[in-house]
């Protein structure tokens, strides 16, 4: 397992993590201030600054990326399908753009909450379908410019409203099936906040292997947990044994960043600099 005690350079930050401290520049300067030399920003912060720019500033930094945040939102009723085609096409696009080595799919609950304005339905198999053959359909593009695609297993207090792919297990049922001669085209994207809880945690990290381990995230779970989608924990300050989980992958050989990604009303709420220099210091002693 990796020494991360004296430097951050598997460091990488998921610009979620400081999205209300300023804009997708404004972020990337403070990690040149910082030294951090990889990011995964979301679509929307690329947006706010134009894909041009944001791809010029990437490359100017000469950061690294670790992902690109977030394709998916598969389940729509059937008037929305080809706006959840097209849209994650040109999520694949501005990936390819960037230069991501993946995009991180977060596959969408039930269709209401995943594409707003969907027909209300309570039938979780069925969305569990429309994830399959959605994701079979993206693959088929992203493919073509060789992305990687990541699923991302939420905790399945996110089943309803974000993603109905719960666990480890299920997201490498669905890499399995698409994907059986394992060609590094689909894998997952491991967020210790989904998955610390998991009895199958060991075996299914080992059924991933190096191949399909292609993102992992850290933050860390608090208790209580006041607000389950903006309540994330510092590395740290939570339950989450955060080097044990990160053992786990690196046994696998996954060599990759560890990256940071937490949604918090507390740490949205102090300053870029603070946050940052918090993150390295949890990164080189928790993480
Ligand atoms: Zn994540």
């Amino acid at each position: 397992m990796r020494d991360f005690s004296d430097d951050h350079r598997w460091l990488s930050l998921n610009t979620a993590t400081v999205r209300k401290q300023g804009d997708l520049i404004a972020i990337i300067d403070a990690c040149a201030r910082h030294g951090i030399r990889a990011i995964d920003p979301w679509r929307d912060q690329v947006a706010a600054v134009g894909l041009d720019r944001a791809a010029r500033a990437v490359k100017d930094a000469g950061l690294d990326l670790s992902g690109y945040c977030r394709g998916g939102m598969f389940t729509a009723d059937s008037a929305r399908r080809s706006e959840v085609r097209d849209d994650n096409r040109r999520a694949v696009d501005e990936a390819a753009e960037l230069g991501a080595p993946c995009i991180v799919l977060v596959v969408g609950g039930l269709p209401q909450y995943s594409r707003p304005g969907s027909a209300a339905s309570k039938d979780i198999a069925a969305a569990r379908n429309q994830v399959h053959d959605g994701i079979a359909e993206m693959l088929d593009y992203a493919k073509q410019v060789k992305l990687p695609l990541a699923i991302e297993p939420l905790h399945p207090a996110y089943a309803a409203d974000r993603a109905c792919v719960n666990t480890t297990k299920h997201a490498l049922d669905i890499c399995d099936a698409l994907d059986p001669g394992r060609t590094g085209a689909i894998g997952v994207a491991l967020d210790v906040y989904h998955i610390w809880w998991d009895p199958e945690l060991r075996s299914q990290i080992a059924r991933a292997g190096k191949d399909r381990l292609l993102a992992f995230h850290v933050c860390d779970w608090l208790v209580p947990t006041r607000d389950i989608l903006n309540d994330r924990g510092m590395m740290g300050d939570g339950v989450i044994d955060i080097k044990s989980v990160r053992a786990m992958v690196e046994a696998q050989g996954f060599a990759g960043y560890s990256e940071i990604e937490i949604f918090s009303n507390d740490w949205w709420s102090r300053p870029l600099d603070e946050v940052l220099g918090t993150c390295i210091e949890r990164h080189r002693s928790v993480v």
